[in-house]
């Protein structure tokens, strides 16, 4: 694995790393597989209760995407490798994202009332397939019109197994990527995630710089969401 010192000209970028090591792929269909079995959880939960899991036929304003919304580092990878491939990522992304990322670290989390940078004009996100799971494994049983209101009446249907996984995952991308050991996990706000990704991607000293940019971010976004 590359290292700080082997980072010269032949070193691999972060992109082609996860590229030719398949960690790319590994840890995209792991998520989908979270979060599909977080679905399936919440769903029989749900039958066992007799409840309804209102996202399943919502319609309302998607205002959980309003939320501050966490994503690890290997959850942001695909999703850059998206943006790139549809050829979105440009100066007026990042901006935006730099944007959303530190409303995410600085408002308070009842005055946050930004949009995800990902959620369309029509109200579906725009990277569906490589949305985080947070995302992904975020149900209520309230009527969807209790979540835009912030009425405090919102009733989260969540999948305890499914809770700690991605923390597992992270584990495994950090030492398959070669990445340094940190006292937190690569993961803060969704937008700033995706920005680091973005600036990471061709970088051949990705180690370092994921290193640096990565930890603060972790300690902002739990400072904020406490
Ligand atoms: S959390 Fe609320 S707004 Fe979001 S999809 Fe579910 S019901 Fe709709
Ligand atoms: S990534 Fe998609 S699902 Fe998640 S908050 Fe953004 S728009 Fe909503």
């Amino acid at each position: 694995m590359p290292s700080d010192a082997a980072a010269g000209a032949g070193a691999p970028t972060f992109g082609e790393m996860l590229a030719a090591g398949g960690l790319l792929d590994d840890t995209s269909v792991v998520t989908r597989q979270i979060i599909a079995g977080a679905s399936e959880a919440v769903a029989e939960h749900a039958r066992t209760h007799l409840k309804v899991v209102s996202c399943d036929a919502c319609t309302a304003t998607k205002a959980c995407c309003y939320l501050k919304t966490r994503a690890y580092l290997h959850e942001a990878a695909p999703i850059v490798a998206r943006l790139r491939r549809e050829g979105r990522d440009t100066p007026e992304l990042r901006q935006t994202l730099k944007q959303a990322a530190h409303d995410m670290e600085t408002v308070a989390k009842a005055r946050h009332q930004r949009p995800c940078v990902f959620l369309g004009a029509d109200e579906r996100c725009t990277i569906y397939e490589d949305r985080p799971s947070a995302c992904g494994t975020h149900f209520v049983s309230s009527p969807a019109t209790e979540c835009a209101g912030r009425t405090g009446n919102v009733t989260a249907l969540c999948s305890t197994a499914h809770e700690q996984m991605p923390a597992q995952v992270e584990e495994q991308f950090v030492l398959r990527a070669g990445l340094r050991r940190l006292d937190r996990h690569y993961s803060g706000a969704l937008p700033r995630m995706v920005l680091i990704c973005l600036e990471a991607w061709d970088r051949r000293d990705y180690v370092t710089f994921l290193a640096e940019r990565c930890l603060p971010a972790a300690h902002r976004f739990a400072q904020i969401t406490r």
